[in-house]
């Protein structure tokens, strides 16, 4: 029980650091033209600015150990759908003598 739940903590972490990544990525982008007016206290320049440096220190990880969790993430969802199509039980598989 406890395995499960380490993998399943595992992979909601894995799932928000991906996500955060991808919206940070997402928002510098749409935001690379942006018309700043106030060079002072612009909260776009300063989303932007905590976006970087958010991307900056994801990328301190190692790209290898990012693409192991990712295809550890992919492998227990395959086993999982595997799993559940292999339950399914009929009256051949649980040897049940039909007698008329
Ligand atoms: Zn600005």
């Amino acid at each position: 029980m406890q395995k499960i739940t380490k993998r399943v903590a595992s992979a909601i972490m894995c799932i928000f650091l991906v996500v955060a990544l991808f919206t940070s990525v997402f928002f510098v982008v749409e935001n690379a033209h942006h018309q700043c007016t106030n060079k002072e206290g612009c909260p776009i320049c300063a989303e932007i600015v905590q976006s970087l440096n958010f991307i900056a220190g994801i990328r301190l990880l190692p790209a290898p150990a990012i693409l192991i969790i990712i295809a550890q993430m992919a492998f227990f969802v395959v086993q999982e759908i595997c799993q559940q199509l292999d339950n399914h039980t009929t009256l051949i598989s649980l040897k049940v003598e039909l007698l008329d």
